[in-house]
């Protein structure tokens, strides 16, 4: 990073990305001093040569930039000391994407760049639109809250595509996030515990979007909506969203197809009635928006519809992992709140549901469409009593505490079903850090707990 070449830049967070880019801070000249609350972090930044001083005790006056890693509170439940620090001295507080727009104007490559943000489907359409890119035989570089930090992808230039999952916090530390493309999926109620309102969380995304050159914009819940009508009459590029409508500009969905709004020419771009992957309304929002993406960095319609047949999904989503007679097992471990559970429970009938956790707002009561179709619920760690109460008479249920036991009563239960196609599903509607240390974690539980099973026939490695 060359942009904080000579410059005294203050770093609180060493961990997975924060590391990363304090690396690329030091590589690029800049003068860091790097801190965490965690003092094994400290030490191992050390032993790699990293300058650790606390930041309680250095001249802020000095200090140009503070770059904070993004699972750092800048705001709710109460702004982190080191980010009371930086506000008195009137230091900015950025992040690493924040580190990497600037780079990227100043390499002056224009290089291609996909931002994607919402509450749910963001890793999905993050990964399609890398694969579409990656097939048609560009240099794609994916990375951002999706896993690879931002910095340690190849530097920006003309030729090479980045790819860049945001999520709230991260595009909170990036002020002037520019994309060529952004796109806002759908925004609904989490992680309120770290924004206070939902129009502060609301606010936030809508900065992604804001300063695109092309704005992608999901339609169908009403803040979305009023942020795309705000784009719409500023002016700006704007491509909407449907996946239940039909529009009069921008992309839609219509039975499984993909179609391309327009007065003369409205046409599908791609049927995903037979796609292994791509299944449901959701993905159906996931996959217009990619296109959209795909088409505003140039990409031809051919190329993007051979990428999205050949794309190969993503593991803990709604992911069929094993098999047993007629019962299926499907880890969707990745549904972290109720809104993320509503597409795998609206998928089947028939439903062995383990679900509970570290509850989210609002728990799973706006699920109570979908009870119907739950033979049964399994409930695990802290949400079980709450959920037991929600589930009350409508939807038989047992609270089995843990993750192994649920798959054992589930399978069990399972197997003696009557009905057409049992599944046991793990899609908890809550995060996972009571039991687990996140979900792919949770995820890999359910998986190895499946395989456990006598006679399973396993689906994935
Ligand atoms: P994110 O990265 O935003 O958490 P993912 O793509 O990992 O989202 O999907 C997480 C879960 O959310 C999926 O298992 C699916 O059940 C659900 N989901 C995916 N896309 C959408 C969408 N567009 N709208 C609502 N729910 C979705």
């Amino acid at each position: 990073a060359t942009t904080f070449t000579g410059q005294k830049v203050a770093l609180f967070g060493l961990g997975g990305s924060g590391i990363v880019t304090a690396r690329a801070l030091v590589a690029g000249g800049a003068n860091l001093v790097a801190w965490d609350d965690n003092p094994e972090s400290v030490q191992r930044a050390r032993d790699e040569g990293i300058v650790t001083h606390d930041l309680r005790e250095i001249d802020w006056s000095e200090i140009a930039s503070f770059v904070l890693s993004p699972g750092v509170p800048l705001t709710h439940p109460k702004p982190h000391w080191s980010v009371d620090l930086a506000r008195q001295a009137g230091v900015e507080i950025i992040g690493d994407i924040e580190i990497f727009c600037r780079e990227r104007r100043a390499s002056q490559s224009n290089a291609p760049f996909v931002a994607i943000t919402g509450t749910n489907g963001k890793s999905t359409t993050t990964a399609l639109i890398a694969h579409i890119l990656a097939s048609s035989g560009r240099d794609t570089q994916l990375g951002g809250n999706i896993g690879t930090a931002v910095l340690s992808l190849d530097p920006p230039a003309a030729h090479r595509f980045f790819v860049v999952e945001c999520s709230s916090y991260q595009i909170d530390l990036a002020p002037s996030l520019d994309p060529t493309a952004g796109i806002l999926l759908n925004l609904s109620p989490d992680h309120l515990d770290r924004h206070g309102s939902m129009e502060n969380y609301a606010a936030i995304k809508e900065r992604l979007v804001a300063g695109s050159d092309v704005a992608i914009v999901g339609v169908d819940d009403d803040f979305s909506a009023a942020i795309a009508e705000r784009i719409g009459t500023s002016g700006a590029k704007l491509v909407r969203i449907s996946k239940e409508r039909a529009l009069a500009d921008g992309l839609f969905a219509q039975s499984n197809r993909i179609v391309q709004a327009g007065s003369t020419d409205e046409r599908t771009i791609v049927d995903l009635a037979d796609h292994p992957t791509l299944k449901g309304a959701h993905n159906a929002q996931n996959t217009a928006a990619a296109i959209a993406a795909c088409l505003a960095v140039g990409l031809s319609e051919a190329e993007i519809e051979d990428g999205i047949r050949t794309f190969p999904g993503l593991k803990h989503r709604m992911q069929p992992v094993g098999r047993r007679g007629a019962v299926v097992f499907v880890n969707d471990s990745k549904a972290t709140n109720a809104d993320a559970a509503a597409p795998a429970l609206s998928s089947f009938t028939d439903i062995h549901w383990i679900l509970g956790g570290l509850p989210k707002a609002g728990g799973i009561t706006s699920l109570q469409p979908f009870f119907s179709r739950i033979s049964k619920a399994y409930l695990i760690g802290e949400a079980a009593p709450d959920f037991a109460a929600t589930l009350g008479e409508a939807v038989p249920y047992e609270i089995s505490g843990t993750l192994d036991l649920a798959v054992t009563h589930a399978a069990r239960d399972a197997a003696e079903s009557t009905a057409g196609a049992p599944v046991v599903l793990l899609s908890p509607a809550c995060a996972s850090f009571d039991q687990y240390r996140n979900f792919e974690v949770r995820g890999d539980a359910f998986v190895a707990a499946v395989a456990g099973l006598d006679g399973v026939e396993m689906l994935v490695p």
